[in-house]
């Protein structure tokens, strides 16, 4: 699934691409999407000016002059940049085709992606407005941490993943950036120093931006016609390596459920 890291890498991708150029035309072979593409759409965006391409969360919002498309890559989506001549293939759901011959071409097999209109800021959208920080922004850091959860009882990891408290901490993320910081994934939010949570915001930061600077280097592409751009991993400490010795002091890394999502840990590193 692309996760943040991924979404941010190909946004930088198809900023370039699509910055200044106008829509001639939005080509959709399957409205079935995670919400069915809205009609009549291709007739609004038709002629409009791209102004630029963001990201909130994992959504990319594409500027354009009367309102924002906000793109979702759900489980399996993929965007190039192609000739807009290039025969689509089966998952090839929708092409935003530009004035310079070129398309931005959305794949998806498992069709959990979205694209949606809005004509007021995107971020007042139902889907962004009750999102917490990005974790990449000033405003989230150990102070804010430590103030939302105070009174929490929730494990830590599941506190950190939670997308009201800050976006784009999948369960990798939080693994590794938990073990970075030293703290115990199952700890109960609320019982964590404001020191600490400066730490692990910090930690947080660090494997989101490791990530992508990895996608920066690693990804194909995003004009090849030739396959897709990969998903990426960068070096793991202590995701899906129950068993293998820590890095830092050897012990066995154990594998433990909290909140349904598989948690990796030092039981000597991490308190
Ligand atoms: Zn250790």
């Amino acid at each position: 699934m692309p996760e943040l890291p991924e979404v941010e890498t190909t946004r930088r991708g198809i900023e370039p691409h699509l910055t200044g150029r106008r829509i001639v035309r939005l080509a959709v072979r399957e409205r079935r999407l995670r919400w069915p593409v809205p009609r009549g759409l291709e007739t609004t965006v038709a002629g409009q000016r791209i102004h630029g391409v963001r990201r909130r969360a994992k959504y990319l919002l594409i500027e354009l002059d009367t309102g924002s498309l906000i793109l979702h890559l759900g489980m399996s989506g993929a965007l190039r940049i192609l000739p807009t001549a290039t025969p689509p293939d089966k998952h090839d759901h929708l092409d935003l085709e530009l004035d310079d011959g070129q398309c931005l071409r959305l794949t998806d097999p498992r069709r959990f992606g979205a694209l949606l209109w809005t004509t007021r800021a995107p971020e007042s959208h139902k889907l962004l407005r009750e999102l917490g920080p990005e974790p990449l922004s000033d405003e989230f850091n150990g102070e804010y941490l430590h103030a939302l959860s105070r009174g929490r009882r929730a494990a830590v990891k599941s506190f950190i993943m939670d997308s009201h408290v800050v976006v784009g901490v999948g369960n990798i993320y939080a693994n590794e950036a938990l073990f970075l910081a030293g703290i115990h994934p199952a700890r109960a939010a609320g019982r964590i120093s404001r020191q600490r949570y400066e730490q692990l915001a910090a930690a947080i930061k660090a494997v989101l931006e490791q990530s992508i600077r990895v996608g920066g280097t690693t990804l194909r592409d995003f004009t090849g016609s030739d396959g897709r751009p990969g998903y990426f991993r960068q070096s793991l400490r202590v995701y899906e390596r129950a068993g293998r010795p820590c890095p830092v002091c050897g012990e066995a890394i154990r594998l433990k459920r909290i909140g349904q999502r598989s948690s990796y840990y030092c039981p000597h590193c991490q308190r």
